[in-house]
């Protein structure tokens, strides 16, 4: 086991989340900064997926290079850190490996979340939005799991303007 592994083991508690699914809550105070866990899991190649429908497609982290990290190969319990748009913590990559770290302090029984920031490799769709829509109910969410490209904030921001919503500033 990891040393992040172990740390994690002390820092948040799986359980039923109120986004969906299972949830990680801090068990403690977690101070801004701290390294949470890393996102373990086998290293495999994107092109050995192909079939894009699975439910476990949103977990798979991308490392570049064709590389992705599968946490239900060999993973932990990182995966179970769900994403929202104004997130607690964020994605790190040090050396290929991706830690969670917090990006302010959090109290205890708080859900923890980072951005999922998923890029497709193309202009996402309608229905890719869909797919990977996002509940996570703040004021900053874009509505989509999904990375969305500046074109397309951009279009949103004019459009939010006109009718004076709330003005778009999260991108991912
Ligand atoms: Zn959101």
């Amino acid at each position: 086991m990891s040393e992040a592994s172990k740390i994690a083991k002390l820092l948040f508690k799986v359980k039923k989340s109120p986004v969906g699914g299972r949830g990680a809550f801090a068990a403690k105070p977690i101070r801004k900064g701290t390294r949470v866990i890393e996102y373990e899991g086998d290293r495999k190649k994107w092109s050995s997926y192909d079939d894009d429908e699975s439910d476990n497609y949103v977990f798979l982290f991308d490392v570049g290079k064709d590389t992705v990290i599968d946490p239900f190969s060999n993973g932990n319990e990182a995966r179970f850190i769900n994403h929202s748009c104004a997130p607690n913590c964020e994605a790190v990559t040090e050396d290929g490996r991706i830690y969670i770290e917090a990006v302010r302090d959090i109290k205890p029984g708080e859900e923890l979340f980072y951005d999922y920031g998923i890029k497709l490799g193309r202009r996402p769709t309608k229905a890719d939005r869909e797919r990977y829509a996002c509940n996570c109910n703040s004021r900053k969410c874009r509505g989509t799991m999904l990375c969305l490209p500046e074109s397309m904030l951009a279009r949103k921001k004019r459009a939010k303007t006109k009718s004076r919503a709330k003005k778009q500033s999260s991108r991912c």
